[in-house]
Parts: C-alpha cells; sequence; structure tokens
C-alpha cells in the first residue's frame, strides 16, 4: 500500500492566500533552554492556511460551523481527477468526461500544486462547474489551491457547494499522486465552533 501525504507543511513562510501576511503562519518560542527547562513553541495560524475544511460560516453569516463535524465524510473513497491542462475555472467541460458519479468526492489535481508559491491567477472551480457537481450530487469537493474560488462577488462556488451539503477542502497537494481512486483519510483538529479546520490528510492507494 502506498501512503500519499497531500497536506501542506506548516512553516511561517508557506504560501498562504493572496500572500496576505496575516495569513502567514506564526511560530514563537515560548521558552527554552538553558534558560527553561522545556523547550515549548505557540503556533498562531488563521484557519484558512493550509490544509484545510471550510464550513459554511465563513460565506454566511449564522452558517454552519465545526459543530456539525461527521468524520464519515472525511475518511472516503475519493477520486482525484487530473486536470492540470486546465488554465483558468474549472467548469462542466473539465468534469463531464472524467465518469463522475452520485456520491463521489473528487480532488482537483490542477497546476496549483505545482508552485509552493501563491499563483494569483490560480486554477479554481466556477460556479457552472460547481452547479454541475451538484447536479450529479458529489459528497466533496477537494482542491490544490488555497481557494475553491478566485474573487467572485458573493462566493457563488462556495455557496453552491454548500446549499447542496458538498464538504470543500482546500490547499491539497497532489504533484505526486497519479488520476484515479484512493482512500481518504483527512483528520481535522478538534476546534469547537469555527468556520474551517486544519486538516491532515492522507491518500491510500489500497484499491
Ligand atoms: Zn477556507
Amino acid at each position: 500500500m502506498r501512503i500519499y501525504d497531500v497536506s501542506m507543511i506548516i512553516h511561517g513562510n508557506m504560501q498562504v492566500y493572496k500572500n496576505k501576511p496575516e495569513k502567514k503562519p506564526v511560530i514563537k518560542i515560548q521558552s527554552t533552554f538553558p534558560e527553561s527547562s522545556v523547550h515549548e513553541s505557540t503556533l498562531s495560524m488563521n484557519l484558512h492556511t493550509g490544509t484545510h475544511m471550510d464550513f459554511s460560516k465563513h460565506v454566511t453569516e449564522g452558517g454552519k460551523t465545526s459543530k456539525t463535524l461527521d468524520l464519515n465524510r472525511l475518511i472516503t473513497k475519493v477520486k482525484v481527477l487530473d486536470l492540470t491542462h486546465v488554465k483558468d475555472g474549472i467548469g462542466p467541460e473539465d468534469l463531464s468526461s472524467k465518469g463522475i458519479s452520485t456520491g463521489d468526492f473528487v480532488l482537483f489535481k490542477t497546476t496549483n500544486s505545482f508552485s509552493d508559491n501563491f499563483v494569483p491567477s490560480f486554477v479554481y472551480l466556477s460556479e457552472e462547474g460547481a452547479r454541475h457537481l451538484a447536479r450529479i450530487g458529489v459528497k466533496g469537493v477537494g482542491t490544490d489551491a488555497l481557494g475553491i474560488e478566485r474573487d467572485q462577488p458573493g462566493y457563488p462556488t462556495h455557496k453552491t457547494c454548500f446549499n447542496n451539503d458538498i464538504v470543500i477542502i482546500e490547499g491539497l497537494r497532489l504533484k505526486n499522486v497519479p488520476e484515479g481512486t484512493f482512500t481518504m483519510v483527512a483528520l481535522p483538529l478538534k476546534i469547537e465552533d469555527v468556520e474551517a479546520l486544519p486538516l491532515s490528510i492522507v491518500l491510500l492507494d489500497n484499491a
């Protein structure tokens, strides 16, 4: 069995959405030798930094939070789709030939996975693409961008997914993963009542 680690490494200089300084994680040494008898660090990080899942409260006032977390939706079979030819928005035309069925959880492997720097023109899921997936009835989508959409006013891609009970995972690293079916084990930090949760994710090639 092969294990693919598809999470981002968290460090002070990692890529973050739009390179916003406030989204960069800060790891501070709280105490260290020889002054102290222990070495301890503190991490301060926006919940949308690195690999994470969104809940609808992120884009909708009064929306759902991590209280609704269900691990059955995160430990599941997934289909990795090779979309490295897509330049801009992933639309129905890019998805229709991929054999997606009701109940699938799909992960988009795009050119985003090949850059360790934030690319402002990153590949995203268009509103039409999200509607196409909602019509099929997928249960989740994962992207290798730090946003499932890119500067779309009103966040229609997020909202289309959330309105159709589709899980959104952002910030995957899929460079080394071939197109195919895998078992995804995505485990979140258990933070109470927030709009996003950091995830550690592996894909298991045990098909
Ligand atoms: Zn997010």
